[in-house]
């Protein structure tokens, strides 16, 4: 069965097409300026050249019309027909506690998402909106969602909850949620099988490094805690977000600055982490070259996004007691081979030792510890499209 995997943003789409007998993608592509001058397709079939095609987008609806005739298009396409795409695997961002588990798209589901707009008014309205397009478009045709919150779904609650009035969990479901799920969970169960080993006896911590960033601690298979909260601001110092800050700074700052609170939530999620550090860039290969010309900002930005990765680390370590496999993963966890050194430097008081040499890989699976015995430090490419499309695979056919 061929599954079509759907990442909506506001203004662009991203799309995959999965052979799920091979698990291999048949079509890759990337809608961008959806509802702005100047939109396009950017889509390649495994096998054929890539072709944009430059058209008026209006929404999102028009923009999944010109991916699906790219998609049986004779020249470039990738299948005959529609009918040849077996169900839609859906990325929606926020699952609020209503879902643990990926599920068949009906109109209960509908408003559940719906109801975690509050929680998530960026992202989930434009994962409604590619849902909707699909389901016009392709009537007939089974549609998943799968949420980035739900892998997060056990962490216990004494891990999630906020050390705040109990009340405002109870009114406004106010508690950490937890993100980039399918990510953390793929590549756990992927380290898994890399050290051949029963992902319930063992403890992992998963270090998803892009734009975004986040940790997991993954015990038995299940989330047992992780960085980001009931937002993705919280955690990890990020391209652009602040990450933990105290929150006296947010009312003082107001106050000093005479800041609305887009104003400041603007600051804390598009001009801070490593670009508001560093006055340079959120491009972590931006940092390392100004960082190697002996710019000291972003030496710093470097040195400071490192460290808190370290001490999530150091926290879980304790949380689980010991940890037996380290993963890194996403944008820079994949590609930075300086990054990863400075995060493990130091850390050979909780066993964690990386192999420099071994360390000298980008962008593929790796096994990168220098003793054996240690934790056993991984790079592994997430694939969050494959795990959504295996999710909707299972669910379709029940
Ligand atoms: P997202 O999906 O959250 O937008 P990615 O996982 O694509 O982000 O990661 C983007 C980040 O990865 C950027 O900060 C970029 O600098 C970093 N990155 C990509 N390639 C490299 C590399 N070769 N060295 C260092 N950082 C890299």
């Amino acid at each position: 069965m061929n599954i079509l995997v759907i990442n909506c943003g506001s203004s662009s789409l991203k799309y995959q097409l999965i052979d799920m007998e091979k698990e291999g993608v048949l079509a890759i592509g990337l809608v961008e300026r959806i509802g702005i001058e100047g939109s396009r397709v950017k889509h390649e079939a495994t096998g054929k050249e890539e072709v944009i095609i430059e058209e008026p987008m209006a929404d999102h609806r028009k923009a999944l019309e010109l991916v699906l005739n790219a998609l049986i298009d004779p020249d470039h396409g990738a299948i005959k027909s529609m009918d040849e795409i077996g169900a839609v695997g859906h990325r929606v961002v926020h699952g609020g506690e209503n879902f643990a588990q990926s599920v068949i798209i009906d109109d209960k589901v509908m408003e559940a998402i719906n109801d975690c707009i509050e929680l998530a008014p960026l992202h989930n309205p434009p994962n409604i909106m590619g849902i909707e397009a699909c389901q016009e478009l392709m009537p007939n045709t089974p549609m998943v969602a799968v949420f980035d919150t739900a892998f997060h779904q056990t962490i216990p609650m004494a891990n999630y909850m906020y050390p705040l009035p109990y009340e405002l969990y109870e009114k406004y479901g106010i508690r950490k949620y937890g993100f980039h799920g399918t990510s953390h969970k793929y590549v756990a169960s992927r380290a898994a099988e890399m050290v051949n080993r029963d992902i319930e006896n063992l403890n992992i911590v998963t270090c998803h490094l892009g734009n975004g960033a986040s940790v997991c601690a993954v015990q038995g298979g299940k989330s047992i805690e992780t960085s980001m909260g009931f937002t993705p601001l919280e955690g990890l110092a990020m391209g652009t977000r602040s990450g933990d800050v105290d929150p006296a700074v947010i009312p003082f700052i107001m106050e000093k600055e005479d800041l609305t609170f887009d104003e400041v939530n603007e600051i804390l999620n598009k001009k801070s982490g490593v670009l508001g550090i560093s006055g340079i860039s959120s491009d972590f290969r931006d940092l390392e070259e100004a960082a190697a010309e002996g710019n000291e900002r972003a030496k710093l930005a470097l040195e400071l996004f490192c460290n808190r990765v370290k001490k999530y680390i150091g926290a879980y370590a304790a949380l689980m007691c010991h940890i037996d496999v380290l993963v890194f993963t996403a944008g820079i966890g994949e590609n930075s081979i300086t990054i990863r050194e400075q995060i493990c430097d130091g850390l050979d008081c909780i066993d964690i030792r990386l192999d420099k040499e071994l360390n000298q890989v980008r962008g593929k699976e790796a096994i990168v510890t220098k003793d054996l015995t240690a934790t056993q430090i991984l790079v592994i490419p997430t694939n969050e499209e494959l795990m959504i499309a295996r999710d909707a695979l299972e669910l379709v056919k029940k």
